[in-house]
């Protein structure tokens, strides 16, 4: 049976260890110590990481009572070594882990409800609730986690002897049976569970509820504390500073100023368009046929709805076809409509001269187009 040092020094990262066993595990191996700092995973919290000796450990699992130490080789059994885990992943994980109990604690003692899901990732920590709570609701709650914070509280962990365990009330997410490891703040809340915490509140740092939505009839509410916390801050501060810069607004106006632009630029679009109507309307009224019966128009902007429109209008007043082109890539994209030739016939000789792609009905070719503007010019100069 592995000593399991964490449970008694939640801080303790060297320790030196006598390597029981070893023995093949998925794709690497599984090594055991007669004792070890390393956390297995559990409690929402991921297994540790760190080295035996120099051997990497990449994850700490529990299986039938044995932790086993994952590594990609094989470690010498018997030999005594000097181990060491990722503390620094650690602490970020006892400080979220620690943070996530007071809020739980709270919305229990507030609202009757109890944590259902908890998933502590290196990336997230996300708490499920059995209940809805609104965002006021969650803002008390946060308000009240820190106020646990400053007060820099003990947070105890310790197995109670069985009747004094009968008598208390924690929360729990599943019956428990045998020694059960308590962790308690005091005032705010009670609960098992077999994680290392920190040993006072104020190492927990900031505790920030981020986003939550409604999930599985309850919520479901994203956390972050301590370091995490302050990384958050650090990029969400350097994103709102981009923002108030280039729309030259205060930080604390931010949204509204982005809610001013978007409605402005909705105001450009629509004037953009009525714009473009007058423009196809006025290029339709402008339009004469030259000699072969054909009009030609050429538009410096790629708005395929203008060009639509020129064209088909055109076609009502020239006996032969209204083509219109516009760029697009290299070369052009086009729209030619005729009214009096239908136009199918006469779309493969269409597409091989203008070294184009595209199809369409009688009324209405397009496609692209790779032939330049004098070669187009040039056909368009002749009946087709
Ligand atoms: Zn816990």
């Amino acid at each position: 049976m592995t000593e399991r040092l964490y449970d008694i020094d939640a801080y303790l990262s060297a320790f030196e260890a006598t390597v029981t066993g070893c023995r093949a595990h998925g794709k690497g191996y599984a090594v055991l110590l007669d004792r070890t700092a390393f956390f297995p995973e559990g409690g929402g919290q991921g297994g540790d990481s760190g080295r035996i000796g120099s051997l990497p450990v990449r994850d700490t699992q529990e299986e039938g009572g044995e932790i086993l130490h994952l590594t990609d080789e094989p470690c010498e059994v018997g030999a005594t070594l000097s181990c060491e885990i990722d503390f620094s992943k650690r602490f970020d994980r006892m400080q979220n882990h620690s943070g996530e109990h007071i809020v739980s604690g709270l919305v229990h003692r507030l609202f009757g409800l109890d944590n259902v899901g908890f998933h502590l990732g290196d990336n997230e920590t996300t708490l499920d609730f059995n209940g809805v709570l609104d965002r006021a609701q969650l803002d008390r709650v946060e308000a009240l986690a820190n106020e646990a914070v400053f007060a820099n509280l003990p947070i105890l962990c310790r197995y109670p002897a069985e009747g004094e365990l009968a008598a208390l009330d924690y929360r729990s997410k599943k019956e428990l049976s045998g020694a059960v490891r308590i962790v308690t703040v005091e005032g705010y809340d009670c609960c098992a569970c077999c994680a290392p915490h920190v040993s006072r509140t104020g190492e927990i740092g900031l505790i920030k509820l981020l986003d939550f939505i409604h999930y599985k009839g309850g919520v479901r509410i994203w956390l972050v504390a301590g370091r995490r916390a302050l990384q958050d801050y650090r990029e969400k501060y350097r994103e709102v500073s981009a923002v108030s810069r280039a729309l030259s607004v205060p930080q604390a106006e931010c949204a509204a100023g982005v809610e001013r632009l978007l409605s402005e630029l909705e105001e450009r679009k629509a004037s953009a368009t009525a714009l473009s109507r007058e423009l196809a309307e006025a290029r339709v009224a402008a339009m004469a046929p030259n000699e072969a019966g054909h009009a030609l128009c050429f538009l410096s902007e790629p708005d395929e709805y203008v060009a639509r429109r020129i064209a088909l209008g055109g076609a009502e007043r020239v006996p032969g076809v209204c083509a219109v082109f516009f760029p697009a890539g290299n070369g052009y994209r086009f729209m030619i409509a005729s009214q009096h030739l239908p136009l199918r016939a006469r779309a493969a000789a269409i597409r091989e001269a203008l070294s184009a792609r595209g199809g369409g009905t009688d009324d209405l070719l397009q496609g692209s187009a790779a032939a330049d503007k004098a070669r187009i010019e040039q056909y368009f100069s002749r009946l087709l």
